[in-house]
């Protein structure tokens, strides 16, 4: 639709100023001026081309794309960033060629953003800022907030049990993705940024939770409930937290504190969003009620985040019962990022072809309690399989065909570096 509206306009005279050429190519074939005709834009699937003296414009088609997605997690950037290591440094830029060539994107979540912000002294490292470094791979690509993947996947469930659909939650990139996977990327992105949570008091919390997660350790290893038992339990939380916050800000809206709707836990958003989806005029505890049925039903146990996370901390008990994370400092170390790693991995993967993870947690999804790439189809990638990772991005650029060879050379002139 955008492309015909092009096409017309060139024919139209208009008033419009010369377009801002990007690349020049050459003399324009119009106007027959020196070196003033070139690459202006480049938009979804074409590139425009255009004149600086002249109104002449062309369309240059560009041949249909999927890329892959690929999550690099915050141990990835940093380990590039800190340019120490070499394996990820010559990682990342083997994920900006492959980005620039259109075979894949590396987008950043929220959660890359809370963890940079964990990180002291992250600004001072040659002037570059570590985020900046983490949106040069991305390449401005995002994924939706961990919260409104969160919520969108929770709903989606709802509006299904309600519907009486089948329970298998169903997939769908822009859950979790903006922009299309399959447009040609723009020569400028936007960086939208803005960071407001308070630093300080989410790293102290970071801390006081991995310590108190490893404190649990040695009641787990006495424990006798199975896994099932421990999932069940897990899916429970999940499904009491959601109902609690809800209802303490509730109460509190009731006694008239007026902070109750700034300053609750952005998880009240989950039973706010599926409470529109009953009769207004209903109780509310009726309407809670239904709520309560859903959580105990297939359909929210299917729901991608929850069914991952509650099998990791589940797996994760079991490793320590069968004695994994025996020395309690060891445990610290390897475990610093767990609840970080634990929901990138569960709102992400899903919506992933590929994922580069710490090691702790590769061995982790691996476990057949989780087989997170038999369920999901997503290949698990850390520094012990770092040359099938690279076998993953030469297979990518071999399957390149010719249109698209050119597609890039025509779109990317002056970027293009010659292609393998
Ligand atoms: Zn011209």
């Amino acid at each position: 639709m955008f492309m015909s509206m092009v096409a017309k306009s060139s024919e139209v005279p208009t008033l419009e100023a010369p377009m801002l050429v990007t690349h020049i190519l050459g003399d324009c074939p119009s106007c027959k001026d020196k070196d003033c005709f070139g690459n202006v834009s480049v938009q979804n699937d074409h590139v425009l081309r255009g004149c600086l003296r002249c109104k002449h414009k062309t369309t240059f088609w560009l041949p249909e794309i999927r890329k892959k997605v690929l999550y690099l997690d915050q141990f990835f950037f940093s380990g590039a960033f800190r340019g120490g290591d070499t394996r990820f440094v010559e990682a990342a830029d083997r994920v900006k060629q492959a980005a620039h060539l259109q075979l894949l994107v590396a987008p950043y979540s929220s959660i890359h953003e809370d963890e940079t912000h964990q990180w002291r002294g992250y600004k001072d490292f040659n002037n570059v800022d570590l985020l900046a470094f983490i949106k040069e791979v991305s390449r401005g690509s995002e994924f939706h907030p961990d919260y409104a993947v969160e919520t969108t996947q929770v709903t989606k469930a709802w509006s299904a049990f309600l519907k009486g659909e089948p329970a298998e939650y169903v997939l769908e990139s822009d859950d979790a993705i903006e922009g299309a996977l399959d447009e040609w990327d723009d020569y400028y992105r936007i960086d939208v940024g803005g960071y407001y949570k308070d630093v300080e008091l989410t790293r102290s919390l970071k801390g006081q939770a991995v310590d108190g997660l490893i404190n649990l350790f040695d009641q787990w290893r006495v424990s006798t409930q199975t896994f099932e038992q421990d999932v069940a339990l897990e899916m429970l939380a999940g499904a009491k937290n959601y109902l609690d916050t809800y209802i303490i800000m509730v109460n509190r809206i009731a006694q008239g504190d007026v902070n109750a709707l700034l300053d609750s836990p952005i998880v009240t958003q989950v039973i706010e969003q599926m409470l529109h989806w009953l009769p207004k005029d209903q109780p509310l505890d009726q309407r809670l009620k239904r709520c309560a049925e859903f959580f105990k039903s297939e359909h929210f146990q299917q729901v991608p985040n929850l069914w991952i996370s509650a099998r990791m901390y589940a797996t994760l008990k079991a490793m320590v019962k069968r004695g994994a994370y025996a020395n309690p400092e060891e445990a610290r170390k390897r475990l610093s990022g767990v609840f970080e790693d634990i929901k990138h991995i569960s709102l992400y993967a899903p919506y992933c072809n590929a994922f580069f993870m710490d090691q702790p947690m590769a061995d982790l999804v691996r476990q057949p309690g989780i087989d997170l790439q038999g369920r999901y189809g997503v290949r698990v990638f850390s520094l012990n399989n770092l040359a099938q990772f690279f076998e993953w991005i030469d297979e990518l650029e071999y399957g390149m065909s010719d249109d698209h060879k050119s597609g890039i050379e025509a779109a990317y002139p002056e970027r293009s570096k010659p292609i393998r």
